[in-house]
């Protein structure tokens, strides 16, 4: 009898690995960080081997003790649009992995932007042309070295998001697959009809021999080569990162949204099973497919969150850790009046504007650090908010409850923030550690581990509810202060 799934979640800095009993309790968790690579400004590159070898060192750290035998099965979650591309028969990639922060190809973007293409990128794969997803990287290599793209066409390379890649590692080069939502971050996938699209393939001149093939989430891949881990375990449940969160807490019906906040913030809005477009400039994505029922989300980014808390604490040394933060804020009743828009990398959702650059105003004589600080966490909750009403335009249904997890959530005045600007209780689960969980989840459901996703990730798991307490004048008279705010932040490099 099988007592545990087991989660590879590999992530933008480091891999993790948590072995998930029935309960959906982690029981045993290991963890490396693998090396980034900044080769020329805007650049950012990760060594596909150092991957690798960081995910099967965590994953044998996690199974110490462990009979193989007992695992019924392996999920994978990562990070999305990371691309890389290797030789089918040597197992070599072809340079370094394109990570999604990656910004070299805002060029091509920009051409392909002028030429019109847009309209049809965001029709059919919900995105839009931005160096962020993979289909531009991907022409990047292939154009990088004289015979790479005649290697391509012959049949002899390999393309995959991180998750493909540690599939065909794992199964010992036997499967060349990926899921849907890693498939829909590349710019060349059909979200509505799940196929690759030859128009898009064409318009990105990639040959459609490089690509994996596409699955559900929930389904056998594979089995791990016997080597690895002693004996084959079915590799049972793949989605990128963000979807595999949203599961893990639990969205599983139409407006749930869950918030990660992490170095940035992630919003996902399930949207049920019609793909809803966004004129609020949101992605409209695959949140997962199981048994050949799709569900699609909305989703919204912020690029700078808990980054922001590091900027205080690294650049300005006004906190000595994150986690002081919360004392500091807590000293004033307010911001006195100041907003701290952090747009340091530009703004992401709804906004979309590379050009805005961080901006402070509202300062006078009296403002103090705690002020500063204050203002700055609450930015986050000013950001996440202005993707929930981008969410709320675009699906037109309410939103009732924000799921939370990442780093900066254990912030109970942050959350209590949100929870009061957003108008909606914010809802903390006990095991936050929700991106493995949703990937183990998956993996559990397709080997019958779980029975239904009701069953694997839709229990009671609250930890802490923050309830709204602010009245509704308040909270407009607010959004409407950081609107201006957000205004003055707006084309600052282009000006
Ligand atoms: P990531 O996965 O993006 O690396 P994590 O989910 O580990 O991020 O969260 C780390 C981020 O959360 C950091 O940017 C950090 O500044 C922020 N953070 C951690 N603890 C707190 C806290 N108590 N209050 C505010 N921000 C915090």
């Amino acid at each position: 009898m099988s007592r545990y799934v087991f989660a590879l979640d590999q992530g933008t800095t480091s891999s993790r690995a948590i072995l998930f009993d029935h309960t959906g309790a982690p029981v045993q968790v290991a963890q490396r960080e693998f090396p980034q690579i900044f080769p020329q400004p805007g650049w950012v590159e990760h060594d596909p081997e150092a991957i690798w070898r960081s995910q099967l060192e965590v994953a044998r750290g996690a199974m110490v003790g462990v009979d193989p035998a007992e695992v019924a099965a392996i999920g994978i979650a990562n990070q999305r649009e990371t691309t890389v591309l290797w030789d089918r028969r040597t197992g070599e990639p072809i340079g370094n992995a394109i990570v999604w922060q990656d910004r070299r190809t805002a060029d091509l973007c920009e051409r392909l932007r002028s030429e019109g293409h847009e309209p049809s990128f965001r029709a059919k794969t919900g995105l839009l042309l931005d160096p962020y997803f993979s289909g531009t990287k991907l022409r990047w290599m292939l154009d990088a070295a004289p015979d790479v793209r005649e290697r391509a066409q012959r049949g002899d390379l390999a393309f995959g998001t991180v998750d493909a890649y540690l599939l065909w590692r794992l199964t010992g080069g036997r499967v060349h697959a990926t899921d849907v939502t890693n498939a829909s971050r590349t710019l060349l996938f059909d979200i509505h009809r799940f196929e690759w699209d030859e128009e898009l393939l064409s318009i990105l001149g990639i040959p459609r021999a490089v690509l994996p093939e596409v699955r559900s989430c929930s389904e056998v891949f594979g089995e791990t080569d016997p080597s690895l881990f002693g004996r084959p375990i079915p590799i049972a449940g793949i989605a990128g990162d963000q979807q595999a969160a949203t599961f893990g807490q639990g969205c599983l019906r139409p407006g749930m949204v869950k918030n990660t906040y992490g170095t940035g913030c992630f919003l996902l809005a399930n949207t049920g099973p019609t793909p809803v477009a966004s004129p609020n400039r949101l992605l409209t994505t695959p949140a997962w497919r199981i048994g050949g029922a799709t569900t699609y989300a909305l989703e919204g980014s912020v690029f700078v969150a808990g980054a922001a808390i590091q900027w205080l604490r690294d650049e300005l040394g006004l906190i000595a850790s994150a986690s002081e933060a919360e004392a500091l804020a807590a000293s004033v009743p307010d911001t006195g009046g100041v907003f701290v828009v952090p747009a340091f990398a530009g703004l992401g959702a709804p906004y979309w504007d590379p050009y805005a650059r961080g901006t402070i105003v509202g300062l006078t004589r009296g403002t103090t650090k705690a002020h500063l600080v204050r203002a700055t966490l609450e930015s986050l909750a000013y950001q996440t908010l202005d993707v929930l009403e981008a969410m709320r335009l675009d699906s037109g249904a309410p939103i009732r409850e924000l799921r939370v997890d990442g780093g900066a959530s254990q912030n109970d005045l942050l959350m209590q923030v949100q929870a009061d600007l957003a108008g909606v209780p914010v809802v903390r689960p006990t095991v936050t550690e929700s991106t493995a969980f949703g990937a183990a989840a998956l993996a559990g459901l397709a080997v019958g581990f779980w029975a239904s996703a009701e069953e694997a990730v839709g229990g009671p798991r609250a930890e802490r509810t923050f309830e709204p307490s602010m009245s509704a004048d308040e909270r407009e008279c607010r959004l409407a202060e950081w609107r201006r705010a957000v205004d003055r932040s707006h084309g600052w490099t282009q000006t």
